[in-house]
């Protein structure tokens, strides 16, 4: 660890009444916020629930107007944001402005046109009680609690607010303690556009804060680590409250013998080492049939060998890595291997010539399956790369694994990459490209296993801000129902006959009865 690196970490927690954001390219104090107490977020709470109260009782196209607004706010001052962003997390400027600003404007139109059609109420039609009108409507859950990570301070925070908003909430959001500024900013945008006040509040803290918003709020979605997606399960279970979960991954990336090799190549460096390789859905393993795995391993390193790492504000593919805590755990993943015989072809230590958290882009070979590199989140900017005998070796162990986020499949027959992608354990699977899935908003996205539940986008990444309720209406009004008071033999027998009339198969069982003893 370089002398600057390890004095920065220490730097970063204070006590626990005070944030301290320090940038992890430069060590620079960036500003010291007050944490916000248990006692402030249940009250920031019920703040809220007069703003939601009138925010719901707004037509669609009026909370659209409003997000349309605040989207050409942010773009009025996305220079700022940009800032924010690039200062907390380290990450290069061009991707502030190619993911997360990119994102969120893109799911403010989305939502904006789509939620009225997600959430419209749905006529039923049963397949017996035709004497009832039956309707499914959605309505506002009330407060909706967003606790994100450090990695897209604005896409997993504000991004996800958005769908929660144009359904009819309340939205708080508990921000990473690294990267609280660029979301606060967004946070303060929102008022200037005409928003009902504390309809979107900010909280920030620790561990404590975020378990306080999950004892107020009336619904979860969280971000994060699988340890901590646990423990925001078991507490949300203590006032049954619905929770979104979307954790980590070790996304597998499978290249059959007959892929095109440049893109598989261009695909794999791009989607493992774009952030630092901090996204969940990062490329963390990659399987390759044994014919074509020396050509796509040379492809590789030369495309890696030419990336450029440094400070935000130069034209850069890989900027600094955000924690003291992340670049530990990618230096101890990759000594590990290192130890138990992988070889490095690339990168493999902290980049010298730079003071911050910046890791050299790595290209690991030689990797087992029993590594922690190949079977826990790395989280970083490594690639190791495994060689297999064949597409059955390939989905045995990219399905070895107790995550399930996303995944990718490369070769030139797209129905046989469909057929391979059926096969990945995960909630995702691109054939012949990566990643691309976060940005499909009509794309429901999500993982199984321990990466999480619940999904964001699509249908339920609305639906799952709202409470679902069935409305039954009776049509004719009838003094009595046969199913009513008072019972009596006619009515017993007459439902015994109804029921072999409507579930006995066969016609001569249904009017005959069952069969007498001696057959008939
Ligand atoms: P983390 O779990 O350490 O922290 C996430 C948030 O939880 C932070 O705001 C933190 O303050 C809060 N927190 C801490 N203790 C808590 C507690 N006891 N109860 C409730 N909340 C608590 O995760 P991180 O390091 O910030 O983020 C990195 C992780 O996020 C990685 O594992 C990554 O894969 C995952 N991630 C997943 C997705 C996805 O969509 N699946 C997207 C981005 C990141």
């Amino acid at each position: 660890m370089s002398e600057t690196a390890a004095s920065t970490s220490a730097y970063r927690y204070v006590s626990q009444d005070i944030i301290e954001v320090r940038s992890p390219a430069t060590g620079a104090k960036l500003a010291e916020l007050p944490v916000i107490t248990a006692g402030a977020v249940a009250r920031a709470v019920e703040d809220a629930r007069p703003a939601q109260a009138r925010w719901a009782q707004k037509t669609f196209s009026e909370r659209a107007e409003i997000l349309y607004r605040y989207r050409d706010a942010l773009i009025d001052h996305q220079e700022k944001l940009a800032d924010y962003v690039t200062a907390e997390t380290g990450k290069p400027r061009s991707d502030v402005f190619g993911n997360e600003l990119f994102y969120v404007y893109d799911a403010i139109g989305f939502w904006a046109k789509n939620a009225e059609k997600y959430l419209r109420a749905e006529n039923i039609h049963p397949h017996l009680f035709k004497s009832k009108k039956v309707v499914s409507i959605y309505s506002p859950i009330g407060v909706v609690g967003i606790i994100g990570p450090w990695n897209f301070p604005l896409v997993l925070t504000i991004g996800d607010a958005i769908p929660a908003l144009m359904a009819g909430n309340a939205v708080i959001i508990k921000p990473s303690e690294l990267t609280p500024l660029a979301v606060q900013y967004a946070a303060d945008l929102a008022e200037k556009v005409g928003w009902p006040e504390k309809l979107l509040q900010i909280v920030p803290g620790y561990g404590a804060t975020a378990e306080a918003l999950i004892d107020h709020a009336d619904m979860i979605t969280f971000t994060g680590s699988v340890e901590t997606g646990k423990k925001v399960m078991r507490r949300a279970a203590e006032r049954l409250i619905p929770v979104s979960l979307e954790l980590g991954g070790k996304d597998a990336m499978i290249v059959l013998k007959d892929a095109d090799l440049d893109r598989a190549a261009g695909a794999c460096v791009w989607g493992a080492l774009m952030n630092s390789g901090q996204v969940c859905t990062s490329i963390e393993r990659v399987y390759v049939e044994e014919p074509v795995y020396q050509p796509f391993v040379d492809r590789v390193v030369e495309r890696v060998q030419k990336l450029r790492q440094g400070p935000s504000d130069a034209t850069v593919e890989l900027g600094s890595m955000t924690s003291a805590a992340q670049i530990d755990k990618v230096e101890a993943q990759v000594r590990d291997a290192v130890a138990k015989g992988a070889k490095v072809l690339s990168g493999g230590r902290r980049n010298a010539s730079l003071s911050g958290y910046y890791y050299e882009p790595t290209v690991l070979v030689d990797v087992a399956h029993d590594m922690d590199v190949m079977r826990e989140e790395t989280f970083g900017p490594v690639i190791p790369i495994m060689k297999v005998h064949d597409v059955e070796e390939a989905v045995r162990l990219a399905n070895d694994s107790r995550y399930g986020l996303d995944g990718s499949v490369f070769t030139r027959d797209r129905d046989r990459g469909r057929a391979v992608a059926e096969r990945i354990e995960a909630g995702s699977v691109c054939v012949n490209d990566g990643l691309v899935n976060f940005v499909i908003p009509e794309a429901p996205m999500g993982g199984i296993k321990e990466s999480g539940i619940g999904r964001r986008h699509g249908v339920d990444g609305i639906r799952k801000y709202c409470r679902q309720k069935t409305i039954v209406i009776d049509r004719f009004g009838m003094k009595n129902e046969p199913n009513w008071f008072p019972a009596s033999k006619m009515k017993a027998k007459a439902v015994q006959a109804a029921l072999r009339l409507f579930y006995r198969s066969g016609w001569r069982a249904r009017i005959l009865g069952p069969p007498s003893e001696g057959g008939n």
